[in-house]
This record gives C-alpha cells, structure tokens and sequence, in this order.
C-alpha cells in the first residue's frame, strides 16, 4: 500500500565536498535535490571555504545549506539524497571524515526529534560545526534548534575556525 501523502515540511540540508571540483560538486548537486519529485528549494546559501575536520592530509571543503520544502518521510529524503551521493561518485571507506565527492547531511526535519539507527535530527555536529551554522544562520536567522536554541545565540558560541564565505 502506498504511504498516506504528507503535508509540505521544512527541511535545511547540509551540502559538503573536497574532491573532484568541489564548487561543481555541490551545484550539481543542488540541481539534483530540487528536481527530486517531493522536494522544492526554498533558499540556498552562500558558498563557503572551510578547513577539513578530522583527517587533515586532505584538501579544504566547500559547504553550503539549502532549505526545503518536501513531502518525503524522513528515510524516504536520507535515501534520496544517499542515491544522489552516490551518482556523484562518493565511495564510502573507512576513515571518518575523509574525503568525499559530496556529503548530504539531514540538519533539521521541520521541529522534530528523529533518533534512528541510520537518522539523527538535529543532526549531531550541527551545533558545533561553524561550516554548517553561518550558512544556516544567513538563510534562516531566526530559526530555533529543538532541543539547542537558537541558530543566532548557536554562532554567537561557536569560532569561525577559518571558514570563509565567497562571492
Ligand atoms: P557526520 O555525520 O559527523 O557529519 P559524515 O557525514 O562523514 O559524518 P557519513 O559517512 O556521511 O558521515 O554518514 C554515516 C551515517 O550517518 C550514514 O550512513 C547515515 O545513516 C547516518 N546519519 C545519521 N543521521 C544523519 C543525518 N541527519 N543526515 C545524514 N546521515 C545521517
Ligand atoms: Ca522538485
Ligand atoms: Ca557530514
Ligand atoms: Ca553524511
């Protein structure tokens, strides 16, 4: 049986990638999840330049966060933007935080607590990774984290640590 339809719903996407021109990457990217059927974009951000996390024999990363309005069930949005990873050539190894064509974190589900074995929401390094706070703040400044508080008071706690905006 098919699942009952869903009202619209917000969602804020984390984009990120460090190989295989990166820029390319994560406009590509950002076509693919707004033509996917159930998902409209409502606003994307700027890009930024950032230093890696973890692993550091690795190029720098580009990140942005686009915000968007679908009708997909949670599983049903992490397994689209997985198969959307995939046709953009991310193979999975080992090593945590190397290297990726591209990465597609779920940060928000409108204002819902999701705790699954292969779904968090809020996303766990949401509130302390500033590559993903200051392009969510610049298209969502008033946005409230459930459970963290606000995106702004999240920022205000939270140093640069070399991120650069572009454009
Ligand atoms: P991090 O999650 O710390 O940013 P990562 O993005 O490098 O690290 P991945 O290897 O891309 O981690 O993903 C590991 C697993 O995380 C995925 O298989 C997925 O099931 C799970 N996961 C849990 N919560 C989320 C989420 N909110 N968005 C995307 N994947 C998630
Ligand atoms: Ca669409
Ligand atoms: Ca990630
Ligand atoms: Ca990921």
């Amino acid at each position: 049986m098919n699942n009952p339809p869903i009202e619209p719903i917000a969602t804020y996407i984390a984009l990120g990638s460090n190989l295989a021109s990166p820029v390319s990457q994560i406009k590509s990217a950002r076509s693919a999840i707004a033509a996917t059927e159930g998902i409209i974009e409502l606003a994307f951000s700027s890009l930024y330049h950032s230093l890696p996390m973890g692993p550091q024999d690795q190029p720098d990363y580009i990140n942005a966060v686009m915000a968007c309005s679908i009708t997909l069930a949670p599983l049903a949005l992490l397994h689209c933007l997985q198969a959307i990873e995939r046709n953009h050539g991310r193979v999975r190894k080992n090593e945590r935080w190397g290297a990726r064509t591209l990465d597609l974190d779920i940060l928000l589900y409108n204002n819902q607590v999701i705790d699954l074995p292969e779904l968090t929401v809020p996303h766990s390094g949401l509130c302390e990774r500033s590559f993903v706070l200051y392009p969510l703040h610049e298209i969502a400044p008033d946005l409230i984290i459930p459970g963290k508080g606000a995106v702004a008071d999240l920022l205000a706690h939270c140093p640069l640590a070399g991120l650069q905006r572009l454009d």
